[in-house]
């Protein structure tokens, strides 16, 4: 056909053309206006709709290049969905093609893939105005349906995308489940520390399943209606449980309250719990109509249950990873007896705090403190009444200490305080308090211990070790001073 043929057949037509990008749209304009009646441009979805608002078009034509899926599909679906049927073009580039599975979840749409040239984009357009708009068929019941039963499958699919925090998953899930069609209710219950738990519920207002099945008592595990709600029911006993008229279940309290948010059949999915450790829980979908399910919707609901099964594993992996990671750094980086930091992570801490205290001219204090005649506990009381001793040190010395100081056990009874923002006369201060304190308490198994201090400012241009080395002389002075005392170090 030419391209006045193309023109002609087109100009009873209206259009409206979907992009982000100017310069594309004013190519558009100029390849394809003159085939339009009428054609108007719009930079997104949202400038779209109020344009179809005010005036219906023929032909949609959705150019999907610069459009991000994470960013627009929600958006352009919605365009999509708004069609109803009415023609869609989408032209899509090649390289991604998965907008058009997404998007035909949301309705029936024609694709053309790109790059095209503008004359290709042109001819492509020619052609299909060519053919003609009849007025879409109304699509039966049935094909409604599986297209929403698509979209909200394609929204639950989305929800993994935050599937490493239950309860954001959990958020995402139940608001993709209350657009499952005809549904007017949906929540998650999760089977999680001896109890079940509500983790997320969306739909009707004001309705909360947990204290309405609590009935009063203090866990829905133990709740009289475990064995009447579906919902519950399937988190218990992992039983698909579908009651499509609530008053069946011989609670006549329940269906009534429920009944009063106009809700007449619940379902109960089981979540699978595959081996020891998987989840278990149930989504419950709850229905205004009682209306019986299609097989496609019974199919659906299985592959819901296994995502939502999948979701919050995921969950649970990451949350067991963060705690093993904790546990991993506590042990790498903590001392065992004492809970004070090990002298390896004490370094990396003294460096660090070290350039802190350079970049914004803070002082910098570093206090080391040894205890007295140790090894006379040791000979006198025994090794574990010397190892309580530690401890009691350590810890009488961290009730001391401000919350940015850090207490390190230096090795054997020897320790340091890294003491940000802290000059030499602020350090001398706080060693006496720690020498104070110290000799006034009382420490199990052995009475009375002292300890001698050594302490030191940070210089201007001082390394770490020149800091600790320094402390450590005034800290052995302290020994021969006779002990239980506080020395401070030499420049
Ligand atoms: P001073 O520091 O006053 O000079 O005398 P001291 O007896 O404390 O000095 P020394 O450094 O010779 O002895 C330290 C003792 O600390 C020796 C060691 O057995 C004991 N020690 C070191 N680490 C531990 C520990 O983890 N548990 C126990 N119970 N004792 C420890
Ligand atoms: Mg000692
Ligand atoms: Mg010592």
């Amino acid at each position: 056909m030419s391209q006045q043929d193309g023109a002609r057949a087109g100009a009873q037509y209206s259009g409206l053309y979907v992009n982000a990008v100017g310069q594309r749209r004013a190519e558009f304009r100029e390849a394809c206006a003159e085939l339009f009646g009428q054609l108007a441009l719009a930079e997104g979805a949202a400038q779209a709709q109020a344009l179809l608002d005010t005036a219906p078009v023929d032909l949609l034509v959705l150019d999907l290049e610069r459009f991000e899926l994470g960013l627009d599909l929600a958006a352009l679906g919605a365009l999509v969905a708004a069609r109803a049927g009415a023609p869609v073009l989408v032209l899509c580039p090649f390289r991604n093609a998965r907008w058009l599975p997404a998007l035909m979840a949301f309705g029936p749409l024609d694709y053309a893939i790109g790059p095209l040239a503008p004359a290709q984009t042109r001819e492509l357009l020619a052609a299909r105005l060519a053919r003609g708009f009849t007025p879409p068929a109304q699509p039966s019941a049935r094909e409604t349906q599986m297209q929403a039963l698509l979209a909200a499958g394609a929204a639950a699919q989305r929800a993994l995308s935050e599937a490493d925090d239950s309860a954001r998953f959990a958020e995402r899930l139940v608001e993709a489940l209350a657009a499952w069609p005809g549904v007017a209710h949906a929540a998650l219950f999760y089977l999680r520390d001896g109890d079940v738990h509500v983790e997320a519920e969306r739909g009707v207002d004001g309705l909360h399943l947990g204290p309405l099945l609590m009935r009063g008592g203090e866990r829905l595990l133990h709740s009289p209606l475990r064995h009447a709600f579906p919902g519950l029911l399937a988190a218990a006993t992992g039983e698909f449980a579908l009651l499509d008229d609530l008053e069946k279940a011989g609670e006549p309290e329940l269906a009534a309250s429920l009944g009063a948010h106009g809700l007449r059949m619940a379902v109960g999915l089981p979540i699978p719990a595959d081996g020891p450790g998987a989840p278990r829980g149930s989504l419950c979908l709850l229905f205004r109509e009682a209306a019986s399910l299609s097989r496609a919707q019974l199919a659906a609901f299985d592959e819901l249950a296994a995502l939502a099964a999948f979701g919050l594993r995921m969950a649970e992996l990451t949350r067991e990873n963060e705690a093993l990671l904790a546990r991993v750094t506590q042990l790498a980086t903590l001392d065992a007896l004492t809970g004070a930091a090990n002298r390896r992570h004490g370094e990396t801490l003294l460096e660090n705090e070290i350039r802190r205290a350079r970049r914004y001219r803070l002082p910098l204090a570093l206090i080391g403190f040894d205890i007295d005649r140790f090894s006379n506990i040791n000979d006198a009381y025994g090794h574990p009444v010397g190892d309580l001793a530690l401890r009691a040190v350590a810890e009488l010395a961290r009730g001391l200490l401000r919350s940015s100081d850090v207490l390190v056990r230096a090795g054997g009874e020897e320790f340091l305080v890294i003491a940000p923002h802290t000059s030499a006369i602020d350090g001398l201060k706080m060693a006496e308090k720690l020498r104070a304190a110290i000799e006034q308490a009382e420490i199990p198994g052995c009475d009375h211990l002292t300890i001698s201090l050594g302490v030191a400012q940070l210089g201007e241009t001082e390394s770490g070790d020149s800091l600790a080395l320094r402390v450590n002389a005034a800290l052995a002075r302290a020994k021969r001073a006779g002990r239980n005392c506080v020395e401070l170090a030499m420049q």
